[in-house]
């Protein structure tokens, strides 16, 4: 059978098509033969109503943003993600030194910091993807024997971290309650990439957890080692 590399996504078989078009605009959902539903409901749903599905997580809305669409902003999102995070620390940074001399020294340092942090966002989100990717390949590649699709888990997690560009309103919008915001952000962006792990795998949600968790584990050693550098990151940046 041509699968035509589509998924059901009430039961996650293969699929051929997702309509079919009779002509004279008449365009019929294709019926899996699987389960009895259509294949992907999802495919004459609004854009902002699978958003909100994808926000709440479900399993049918991730199936079809990874399987059914092709959705090739992952690596766009990702730069934009992370300059929403180096915004975020690079404010904290800013809150924490209050200098009133505006010499344009100063501008300039806190430019390279800007920067600095960026390169930070990217090594901590470099650690976590390669500690999910690591586990997976173990745990499901090298103890089960199946064949994963690096590309494909790699898309999914970076398409997963969507979340992050709520920092900004976050920092923008700042009051009492930011750090919960920040908790729930953070919140969103694991869950989301558990269940992104999970749809791609059709795993266990506990394999997917605890690919997670050895991500936040690989992120904090690098936060660790950073900071334990005799030279930070920082301070190279800001002294070249
Ligand atoms: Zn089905």
């Amino acid at each position: 059978m041509d699968t035509g590399g589509f998924r059901c996504i009430e039961c996650n078989e293969e699929a051929a098509e997702l309509h079919r078009d009779y002509r004279n605009g008449i365009l019929k959902l294709t019926i899996c033969e699987f389960c009895q539903k259509p294949v992907d409901r999802y495919i004459e749903y609004d854009p902002v109503i699978i958003l909100i599905d994808v926000i709440l997580c479900k399993t049918q809305a991730f199936r079809h943003i990874l399987f059914n669409t092709s959705l090739n902003i992952h690596w766009k999102l990702c730069v934009f993600c992370l300059l929403c995070e180096a915004y975020f620390r690079w404010s904290l940074l800013q809150g924490s030194e209050q200098s009133s001399d505006p010499a344009d020294i100063i501008r300039y340092t806190k430019e390279w910091d800007f920067y600095g942090m960026f390169g930070l966002a990217a090594l901590e989100l470099w650690a976590f993807c390669s500690g999910v990717l690591w586990f997976l390949w173990v745990a499901v590649g090298a103890l089960q024997g199946e064949k994963l699709d690096f590309r494909l888990l790699l898309r999914a997690l970076l398409l997963s971290c969507y979340g992050k560009v709520l920092l900004i309103p976050a920092v923008i919008w700042e009051h009492d309650y930011t750090p919960l915001c920040l908790g729930l952000i953070k919140l969103l962006v694991l869950t989301s990439n558990s269940q992104a792990i999970r749809v791609i795998l059709n795993s266990s949600r506990r394999l997917s957890l605890m690919a997670v968790c050895v991500g936040l584990l690989a992120e904090a050693c690098v936060v660790q080692a950073c900071e334990k550098l005799p030279l930070s990151i920082q301070d190279f940046l800001t002294f070249e």
